[in-house]
């Protein structure tokens, strides 16, 4: 195949997943939506740049060049933005700079000033530069993020870099001169250069599908985990997490204790300040709970108004002294609505495992005896259940 053909199947290729794209980009979660959206862009200006070398013998140089170069190093550009959006990470104007700078030297050394190397070098500089910059953001960013579909396409980038950077020495080395273009016959590199340019909009575009499928499947995952009102974990994770805990503190010859928490006379929030106060009463609780947990404590909103901590009893020794410091700190921090402080306590039930325990349910069943024993007795208690 001549360069001319690999460069028109290239484009095929690259405009029909820039199609792609947006027709089903509307099927992405609003906050993926953006970053596929400038994803498909980029993918359309590689196109529409190879489109430019196709046809540029129809055209002067000094007019295709630019466009063609300049659609090259603003698509490579837009994929960094993507993955930047990708990642939540804001929108810079300095981002800009390479692709612009590249563009005024391709308009000097092509029209003005008609000089290949330079050209190419400097094309080349922008473009490794750019990828480099989106491999760096695809092994750096994304906390946590660590599919394969991300390190695949941190791979391509860095290739399609390397790539880039060895053309422009290859042609430094053999002395280009000013005729030279790159659908040119005779040097293999021009059949492979239009190759790899199409492997970021064609391979690419379904790694960067993959991240966004990955990222959704995550956030299902942490959806159906917490809590929606509190952040916190649910009831479900907790019974899981408690179940493992149990397990693990049986085999190990340790002891697992949990503590069992309800807001003293919560209604009276809901009832005197509306249910929407309640709820913000109740995320307050929760942060502190969060706040002074230790250790490996884990703290779960149980359902309503209560919530349950699994207390790391080698970081406490003591669980009542735990509970302890669950109540005040709680009770030491009130909760303001509406420039107006309402103190908020808690009760709590705390239960340490026992020989005799089956399950986690039963030190539940314990904790709650303990709890309404903490309630019965004035409430702002800690009451230890017995084993
Ligand atoms: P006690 O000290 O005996 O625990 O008194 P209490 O008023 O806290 O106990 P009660 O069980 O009577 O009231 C709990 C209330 O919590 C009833 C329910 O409407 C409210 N509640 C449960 N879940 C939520 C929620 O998600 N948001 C709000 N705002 N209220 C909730
Ligand atoms: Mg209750
Ligand atoms: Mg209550």
């Amino acid at each position: 195949m001549d360069p001319i053909t690999i460069f028109i199947v290239a484009t095929l290729m690259m405009l029909a997943n820039g199609a792609v794209l947006g027709f089903m980009h509307k099927d992405l979660p609003v906050s993926l939506q953006p970053c596929a959206e400038t994803w498909r862009i980029a993918t359309l200006l590689l196109a529409g740049s190879a489109v430019l070398y196709a046809v540029q013998y129809e055209l002067p140089l000094g007019l295709v060049s630019p466009m063609a170069n300049g659609m090259v190093m603003l698509g490579c550009t837009g994929y960094w933005r993507a993955l930047r959006q990708f990642d939540g990470v804001p929108d810079r104007w300095w981002m800009l700079l390479p692709a612009v700078a590249g563009i005024g030297g391709v308009v000097w050394f092509a029209g003005v000033r008609p000089d290949t190397p330079s050209r190419i070098l400097l094309l080349s500089g922008v473009v490794a530069f750019v990828l480099m910059a989106g491999t760096l953001q695809l092994v750096r960013g994304g906390t946590g993020e660590r599919a394969r579909s991300r390190r695949a396409l941190a791979g391509l980038f860095f290739l399609v870099g390397l790539f880039v950077a060895f053309r422009a020495a290859y042609f430094l080395v053999r002395r280009v001169g000013p005729s030279f273009d790159i659908t040119g016959e005779g040097a293999w590199i021009n059949a492979a250069s239009p190759l790899v340019t199409a492997l970021l909009p064609v391979v690419g575009t379904t790694a960067f599908l993959f991240m966004c499928s990955q990222r959704i499947g995550r956030q299902w995952e942490l959806a159906a985990a917490t809590d929606y009102l509190t952040g916190l974990a649910n009831r479900r994770t907790l019974l899981a997490e408690g179940a493992k805990r149990f397990a693990t503190a049986r085999q190990g010859g340790t002891r697992l204790a949990l503590a069992l928490i309800d807001v003293d006379h919560f209604k009276a929030i809901n009832d005197g300040h509306g249910h929407e106060v309640g709820d913000r009463a109740l995320q307050h609780v929760a942060d502190q709970l969060q706040a002074s947990a230790r250790g490996l404590d884990f703290v779960a909103r149980h359902g309503g108004e209560e919530f349950v901590v699994l207390l790391d009893v080698a970081q406490h020794g003591d669980a009542h002294a735990a509970g302890e410091r669950l109540r005040l700190a709680v009770a030491g921090t009130p909760f303001t609505t509406g420039g107006t402080s309402l103190p908020i306590t808690i009760s709590a039930g705390i239960a340490a495992q026992a020989d005799g325990d089956a399950s986690m349910d039963q030190m539940l069943r314990r904790a709650d005896d303990a709890l309404y024993a903490a309630k019965r007795r004035g409430r702002n208690r800690v009451e230890m259940a017995e084993s």
